[in-house]
């Protein structure tokens, strides 16, 4: 059986060509799906009954509700989603005056093994379909808020390239969603060859997790730095032309004495210099068994007074969700025993 949902046009044009059921009928689903949000196909009253027999056949349509939700109490919302085998992903709704961001899980865990990441902790169980990572979108009652998506949440993109691109296409395609792809964010490790064909494939904003500018030290915390070394990522970026509306951004979180004083601001004014892009630095959540610690305020405001100074903007990201383990790299703190249960 076929997943309706997460297709794309070209999907449901295959798919009707193959049923032979008209072309325009493929824009009639389509529409059903990702405009009228409907949840089921006896819903699509402009199809034939016929066509409607048929489908029911072939394909499936449904929505997967959140199995649980933790509320915050500065009103972050962390949605668990059940994406079967008894794994679970988690998706972070962060209501921020006009804005309400929605950030998103590719993949069950993680295989880029961050040392300073719950996720990546956990190990890998899976990258998850279009269909997992749209429905975490559609299937949250705040759906309609959502002003922003940001690709963050548990896993790599890159890493689950094809299934990332089909849901950025849903929800930025006419047929679709039609949102403005300057509205999504998707964030990297830095995988080059996923970077080269997402500049190329798409209009999205790019984030890289850079967190230290100096190779061994980033090797210590970030075994990628071994296959894609940060300096090769930063020189292929200065390749590209930033000058239009997409945004370039480097998350920096901050650690206590590891990568928080001023020869390291030094090291990335030198590394990231001319380009055109912004560092956003992330205060550091402590975790259970972990060995970082948090950077204090006044060291993470000098290290942005730095790099401003230095042409570079920056800023000092909100915390947000710590009490509910939603914050940045907080997320499947628990995995291995939920999927146990
Ligand atoms: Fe994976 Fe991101 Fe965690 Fe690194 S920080 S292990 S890329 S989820």
């Amino acid at each position: 059986m076929t997943e309706l949902f997460g297709l794309s046009l070209q999907d449901l044009q295959a798919l009707c060509e193959a049923e032979s059921m008209p072309k325009f009928t493929a824009r009639q689903i389509a529409n059903w799906l990702y405009d009228k949000r409907v949840d089921s196909i006896d819903a699509m009253t402009n199809l034939s009954l016929k066509q409607r027999a048929r489908l029911k056949e072939i394909c499936t349509l449904r929505h997967t509700y959140p199995a649980d939700c933790q509320v915050s109490t500065d009103g972050t919302k962390k949605y668990i989603f059940d994406v079967g085998d008894r794994r679970l992903v988690e998706t972070v709704f962060i209501p921020d005056g006009d804005r309400a961001t929605l950030c998103v899980s590719c993949q069950v865990g993680c295989k880029m093994g961050c040392r300073f990441c719950v996720t990546g902790s956990q190990g890998f169980h899976g990258s998850l379909s279009a269909y997992d990572i749209l429905n975490q979108i559609f299937a949250i009652p705040e759906f309609s808020r959502l002003t922003n998506i940001v690709y963050m949440g548990m896993g790599e993109p890159f890493d689950n390239y094809d299934a990332v691109m089909r849901s950025i296409e849903v929800l930025t395609s006419g047929w679709g969603l039609g949102w403005s792809p300057h509205r999504i964010t998707v964030s990297t490790v830095g995988v080059v060859p996923g970077i080269e064909r997402f500049l190329h494939d798409c209009d999205c904003h790019l984030a890289i997790s850079l967190h230290n500018p100096i190779a061994d030290e980033r090797l210590s915390i970030m075994p990628m730095q071994k296959t894609y070394p940060i300096a090769k990522v930063v020189a292929m970026l200065k390749e590209y032309d930033w000058s239009g509306q997409r945004r370039l951004s480097f998350e920096y979180t901050m650690f206590g004495g590891l990568n928080d004083d001023l020869s390291h601001a030094e090291s990335l004014v030198r590394l990231l210099k001319p380009l055109h892009c912004r560092v956003n630095l992330i205060r550091f959540h402590t975790s259970p068994d972990t060995p970082f610690h948090t950077s204090p305020r006044n060291t993470m405001q000098q290290f942005m007074d730095y790099l401003v100074n230095h042409g570079i903007r920056c800023t000092i990201r909100a915390s947000r969700g710590e009490d509910i383990m939603a914050a940045c790299g907080l997320l499947a703190g628990s995995v291995p025993e939920r999927a146990e249960r």
